[in-house]
């Protein structure tokens, strides 16, 4: 997606001045994102879906994409398999690939008809979540409009050779809690508990990883990839929001620990070989199961398990080539370099990695998670092909040496199903809150209203960032109060990174990788400019290939465009120059001649290669 820094913040300072108006305002709605049942108290909380607003940028770009796309999908159409596997009359359109029952599905050659209806949860929760943001009327009709359509479908036949019961459930789940807790669907829940009793029979009695589905016997290889070790989340999130005890009982039953989060909690590695999406998504489970039930065990397994992904990690955050992860400490990593293009699976990873880096900064308040984030962000998500009308999508981002961007070939695949959720989650995961203040976790154009002590406060932030590193806080209050804003400092920020209140340079000290407090009374009017200092550098895929480097500037990864056989040396690499002032390319000179360097999102269907062999 093509995106003019200049233009949009241009954009933002047109809002920025409607920002008065909103002060003076009611909410229109008032559904609570606040659970009912007391969890562990954390570090940092969540603002509501509906106190984040996106401002103009390629984020809200592509919220609006998914809402308006899954907003004009016919609901005979979403609901087609559920009536067909049901013995109903289903009128629509057949929508294809992953998501239509098919005679041609032979896995793993042909997946045309894989899952039937896999998706339809992660739909309604993506648009449940997008009318918390919005607020749109029509959102909310679409949400219980599905959900009403769903209930007479429910029958246990659904699953009768069906290969992935759990995997579906778990996203029909997801998709029933959040239409009832952020779409005030009144049936939502009661739907979950028939839809609940319908797959239990399907459901092994725990967790199974793919050896133990192996060891059962399976009609075919599909059926040993179901992900009951994923269940847990949700059935911990319907317990919150009212579902009732027995999702509690649930959740508890399907924690994998005897051969994932038991290990992961004493520091063993057991990544190596599992499957990189789910087993992701799974340490979400862990910190549910640390929220709800007090049991640090699961926290520590959390955050071992977040650690070693990131120790395998690629420059630009992504992780899991051939969505699987690699033994530590060999060749395996490098040598995807040239064998695989399938580097990273994008949506899901992306929305798997949002997720559970905002567990962990909000249990432990460390900065170092919205790093991370931010790497995401920027280096993959934003630069992911939007879903079709048709359902094709983007799936897997290619760091091979000689890479392309690429659709995927099935329609309606997992990933156009977590894409909608991740991009209605991204202002939540923009800011945070305690009681001492707000922390600035991503640098987005965006506005957050929160009521801080006795004040009502409104920030909009402006920024051109990661184009350059200028960001600018603008406050808006009914009253002076005293309280923190607290700024990521991302760790590889450099030494003239600062930060000016009012126009004038504060003295607070800076120390990269943290949070820079900035503890005052704030007034109407106030001003905070963050500049960070983005030097540019050289990340090697792992410590053992020292030689294999990315070059990135600040958060960005740059991508070598057509580079053909040149070569660059690292004082080429480091000394690369920006195109012009208002291009977001870059150029290295190299002894063949200058090769252009772009990020991710700027790439469209150039060949091109991220580690470059100095
Ligand atoms: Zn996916």
């Amino acid at each position: 997606m093509k995106h003019n820094s200049r233009r949009h913040f241009l954009k933002a300072s047109a809002a920025l001045a409607a920002g008065t108006a909103v002060l003076r305002g009611t909410p229109v709605f008032a559904l609570t994102d606040k659970p009912i049942v007391t969890l562990v108290p954390t570090q940092l909380m969540q603002f509501a879906y509906a106190d984040v607003q996106l401002l103009d940028g390629p984020m809200l770009e592509q919220f609006h994409h998914n809402v308006d796309l899954f907003l004009n999908l016919p609901d005979d159409n979403l609901l087609k398999p559920f009536r067909q596997l049901a013995g109903q009359p289903a009128p629509g359109e057949d929508m294809g690939g992953w998501y239509s029952p098919s005679p041609d599905f032979d896995p793993p050659h042909n997946m045309t008809g894989y899952v039937p209806g896999h998706s339809f949860g992660q739909y309604l929760s993506g648009l449940a979540r997008a009318y918390a943001v919005t607020g749109n009327m029509a959102v909310q009709h679409k949400v219980q409009a599905l959900v009403a359509g769903f209930a007479p479908t429910i029958t246990t036949k659904f699953y009768d050779g069906y290969c992935l019961p759990a995997y579906t459930f778990d996203k029909t789940n997801c998709g029933l809690i959040d239409a009832h807790q952020f779409a005030g669907d009144p049936i939502a829940l009661a739907v979950l508990n028939k839809a609940t009793d319908a797959v239990l029979p399907w459901l092994p009695p725990k967790a199974l990883n793919r050896e133990q589905m192996m060891a059962r016997p399976h009609k075919n290889i599909a059926f040993t990839w179901d992900e009951s070790y994923t269940l847990p989340e949700n059935f911990y999130l319907g317990y919150q929001r009212g579902a009732g005890s027995r999702y509690r009982q649930l959740a508890q039953r399907f924690l994998e620990d005897d051969t994932y989060f038991g290990p992961l909690s004493e520091n063993h590695n057991v990544l190596p070989g599992q499957h990189a999406y789910s087993h992701v998504n799974a340490l979400s489970s862990a910190m549910q199961a640390y929220l709800t039930d007090s049991s640090t065990m699961h926290l520590d397994a959390a955050r071992n398990g977040f650690r070693f992904v990131l120790e395998q990690s690629f420059a630009t955050g992504g992780w899991g080539p051939d969505e699987s992860f690699r033994q530590p400490d060999t060749d395996q990593l490098v040598n995807t370099l040239h064998t695989s293009h399938s580097s990273f699976e994008t949506p899901c990873g992306a929305y798997g990695h949002f997720k559970i880096a905002r567990y962990l900064m909000r249990v432990t308040g460390d900065s170092s998670y919205g790093d991370s984030m931010e790497a995401i962000l920027y280096n993959t998500i934003l630069g992911a092909r939007p879903i079709r009308a048709d359902g094709i999508s983007y799936y897997y981002s290619d760091y091979n040496m000689n890479a392309k961007k690429v659709d995927y070939p099935e329609q309606w695949p997992c990933c156009s199903g977590t894409f909608p959720q991740l991009t209605a989650d991204y202002g939540i995961s923009s800011y945070f809150h305690n009681p001492k203040g707000i922390y600035i976790n991503l640098y987005v154009p965006s506005r957050v209203t929160w009521r801080q002590g006795n004040a009502r406060v409104i920030i909009t932030q402006l920024t051109s960032y990661p184009n350059s590193g200028e960001s600018a806080l603008h406050l808006n209050m009914d009253r002076a109060e005293r309280f923190s804003i607290a700024l990521r400092i991302p760790a590889w920020a450099g030494k003239h990174t600062c930060i000016r209140v009012n126009g004038k340079l504060t003295p607070v000290a800076l120390q990269p990788g943290t949070w820079a407090h900035l503890d005052r009374e704030w007034k109407n009017d106030d001003r905070v400019e963050l500049s960070i200092d983005m030097p540019l550098r050289l990340v090697p895929i792992d410590p053992q290939h020292p030689d294999t480097v990315a070059l990135l500037h600040g958060p960005v990864a740059l991508f070598a465009i057509d580079p053909g056989a040149a070569n660059m040396t690292r004082q080429q690499l480091l000394a690369a120059q920006k195109v012009s002032s208002t291009s977001p390319d870059w150029e290295v000179a190299t002894d063949q001649g200058k090769v252009r360097m772009k990020s991710f999102p700027e790439i469209t269907n150039e060949t091109y290669r991220l580690y470059q062999n100095t």
